[in-house]
């Protein structure tokens, strides 16, 4: 039998049947802040996730539905006060826009720093920052089964289309892979690529296996599909087609690796994604797990550990810690990086090996990937021991840094150097890699 999929936004929420629940103020913060980050749900979240009596501190729908907090108070007012005038759309999305140039639409320099050229053409659905890895953002893959409150992407989901990466020609991209020897991996992504029908997708996928590309290795795939439609793998109609492209793929001898984005064990919990995960492993896939570490959804270390050990259960292998973005509403959803350091030390240290193939808590920065080793003294200097997981030089790659302990910083640029040093040692290279 096929799961119907109903999605709802700020158009049609009010119509999901557990709404009744919520207040009239309840529903106005949903207005309110979806009228300037991106809000949609879908009946799976709905009926399956989210713990409607518990609503307000529940992980899933706070990982859902837009809230109050997300905003600068008199941001909120403000909009709230347009709402309640009838304010036109127009007007609404003019306002909107004010508030979202105030939220960081654009962190860490992804549009201006990491776009290739290809005869001097600039491939404005690629991003290649690391050697190995280059990032694909096909165009139909770029909304998704619903939308994270936290997302670091939110602007290419609202009218801010300016913000927006995307590309059709996948020829270029071949061409470029082709061009592009130290490339072993292709990381498909979006918004979320598993929302494109499988015949696009295979589309993209055979262009790239016919035009055989010995040095690429793997294929990628970044989904939150697994948490938010596992039925995309189990009863859409061309759901058994896509689970074929991805047999293709490892038939053919690369590795097809499923970056699956889950914030919370519950996400782990139904039958649904208990069967889509097993599908996909069928296939010859392997499955890594990633996720931002969350205020309100995921702040805590007993919620980590049982989010891997989970993982590893249905076969899964953790892979990513990451610490929330200076974008969007970080300020509901950021923890300082010494907190973010400390639940990933409590939940590390609890869990067997096998699923301690996690990395993190790791920043994604302009100069890298950049991850807290741990919070130490030395000779009577407390500091925070960093390394680069990945650098935009990639000799930067695990070398040991340190800055002044603060355990009010929430990003790198909040970091100081430690032992009265001027500047962290790849400052100065970063600088002038930018001005090329
Ligand atoms: C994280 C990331 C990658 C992949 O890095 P891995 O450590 O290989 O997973 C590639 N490109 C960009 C821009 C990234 O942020
Ligand atoms: S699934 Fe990924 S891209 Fe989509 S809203 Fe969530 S974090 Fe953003």
């Amino acid at each position: 039998m096929t799961m119907r999929y109903q999605t709802y936004t700020l158009h049609n929420f009010k119509n999901i049947p557990q709404i009744k629940k919520l207040s009239e103020d309840d529903i106005l913060s949903i207005e309110v802040v979806g009228n300037v980050l991106p809000f949609k749900t879908n009946n799976y979240v709905v009926d399956e996730l989210i713990d409607w009596d518990n609503f307000r501190t529940d992980p899933m729908f706070i990982l859902n539905f837009p809230q109050k907090n997300m905003l600068q108070e008199e941001d909120f007012n403000h909009m709230a006060s347009l709402i309640k005038s009838d304010a036109d759309k127009e007007t609404l999305r003019t306002e909107a826009n004010i508030i979202r140039e105030k939220l960081n639409p654009h962190p860490a320099g992804q549009l201006e720093y990491n776009v290739p050229e290809l005869d001097g053409v600039k491939l404005s659905g690629v991003q290649h920052k690391y050697n190995e890895t280059m990032l694909f953002f096909p165009t139909q893959g770029q909304t998704c089964h619903a939308y994270c409150t936290f997302c670091f992407r939110w602007p290419q989901f609202t009218n801010m289309n300016d913000l927006k990466f995307s590309m059709k020609e996948a020829d270029l991209i071949v061409e470029y892979l082709k061009r592009n020897t130290q490339i072993t991996d292709i990381l498909i992504t979006g918004g979320d690529p598993m929302v494109m029908k499988s015949k696009v997708f295979e589309a993209y996928i055979t262009k790239i296996l016919d035009a055989n590309i010995e040095h690429l290795q793997t294929i990628r795939v970044g989904s939150k599909s697994l948490s938010f439609w596992p039925y995309r793998f189990l009863t859409d109609s061309d759901a058994d087609d896509m689970l074929s492209i991805f047999e293709r793929v490892t038939k053919a001898g690369k590795t097809l690796s499923f970056m699956a984005h889950f914030n919370h064990p519950r996400e782990l919990s139904t039958e649904a994604v208990k069967q889509a995960v097993q599908k996909i492993r069928n296939t010859g896939a392997t499955i890594r797990t990633q996720s931002p570490v969350l205020n309100h959804i995921n702040a805590s270390s007993a919620v980590w550990a049982d989010m891997w050990r989970k993982q590893v259960k249905l076969g899964m292998v953790p892979y990513y810690m990451f610490i929330a973005r200076d974008t969007g509403a970080q300020g509901y959803f950021g923890i300082p990086i010494v907190r973010a350091w400390k639940i990933f030390q409590k939940a590390y240290s609890q869990v067997s090996g096998i699923a301690r193939t996690v990395r993190g808590p790791s920043m994604s920065c302009t100069p890298g990937k950049v991850r807290i080793i741990g919070v130490s003294e030395i000779k009577g200097e407390k500091i925070m021991a960093l390394e680069f997981i990945q650098g935009r030089n990639s000799d930067w790659t695990a070398r040991p840094f340190f800055a002044k302990y603060d355990c009010k910083a929430q990003w790198i640029d909040d970091l100081k150097p430690a032992f009265g040093m001027e500047s962290f040692f790849y400052e100065e290279e970063l600088a002038e890699m930018l001005l090329n």
